[in-house]
């Protein structure tokens, strides 16, 4: 299986210069390190402001385009102020979206039943979904991840209940990235072997859903950097890293990479 490196720019860079500075270093020091990795797929995740400028500027690098979220109300379009639909995001260059992630269930109450329509239109797209999930310092400290993470994951079960994804294809089109929220942007980390007992859990949860699918990757998210980035990919249940502050500087971010090319390859 093919590792992952995903950068979560959240809110960042703030400018469109920010923007351009931090793709220049990204395409320079990809192909000085040879751009074509076959061991790990990269991809980032600007804000939907940067979307097609971003997307137009890596169309023909190596390196894949996701959004960070998508509109519960329509795949296409409809009177919904502030909202981004799953065919404007596919139209502006995004071939995924990261759906899910904690400051969105945390800032904007994401629930299951929103993150199933966003699912629904984002798979009716045809985009890929890396979907976040995690417990958070209180649920960890009372022993309750994986009842949170089954409470979470519950909704895939919903959506090949209602909808026509074909149990194939859902190993190609859905990415679930295990963040524990107590973890992103703290520089705590949970053991390699905690994550690993995690992933593992994951990964059968799905497979009781979908048994015909295959294995489905499941990615670590929560302060990886270049320093600790060996130790997870080592694991054989850790199939790549979702990144926030560590994507930002592309030495940092493409030294995960190389990382989980090295471990994987
Ligand atoms: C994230 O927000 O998805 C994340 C993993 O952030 P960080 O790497 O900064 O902890």
């Amino acid at each position: 299986m093919q590792a992952w490196v995903i950068g979560n720019w959240k809110q960042n860079p703030a400018t469109s210069k920010d923007v351009n500075t931090l793709l220049d270093n990204l395409l320079v020091a990809s192909e000085d390190r040879g751009a074509d990795n076959p061991y790990c797929h990269l991809m980032v995740a600007p804000s939907c402001v940067h979307l097609a400028a971003v997307s137009a500027r890596l169309q023909n690098a190596s390196i894949q385009v996701s959004a960070q979220n998508i509109s519960a109300h329509s795949a296409t379009v409809g009177a919904y102020t502030g909202d981004c639909s799953a065919q404007q995001v596919a139209d502006a260059g995004a071939s995924w979206t990261l759906l899910g992630h904690s400051e969105r269930r945390q800032y904007h109450h994401e629930s299951n039943d929103s993150l199933l329509a966003k699912l629904k239109c984002a798979f009716a797209q045809g985009l890929g979904v890396v979907l976040c999930i995690g417990e958070t310092q209180e649920e960890y400290d009372a022993k309750q991840t994986i009842s949170v993470l089954d409470e979470q994951l519950a909704v895939v079960e919903s959506l090949l209940q209602t909808d026509s994804v074909q149990t194939q294809a859902l190993a190609e089109r859905l990415i679930i990235a295990y963040e524990p929220v107590w973890a992103i942007g703290t520089g705590k980390v949970p053991t390699v072997s905690e994550v690993s007992a995690t992933h593992q859990h994951i990964k059968q949860q799905i497979a009781s859903f979908a048994p015909k699918s295959p294995e489905v990757t499941v990615l670590y998210g929560g302060s990886v950097n270049a320093d600790n980035a060996d130790s997870f990919a080592a694991s054989a249940m850790i199939d790549g890293a979702l990144v926030g502050g560590a994507s930002l500087k592309a030495d940092s971010f493409l030294a995960i990479a190389d990382a989980f090319s090295r471990a994987k390859g």
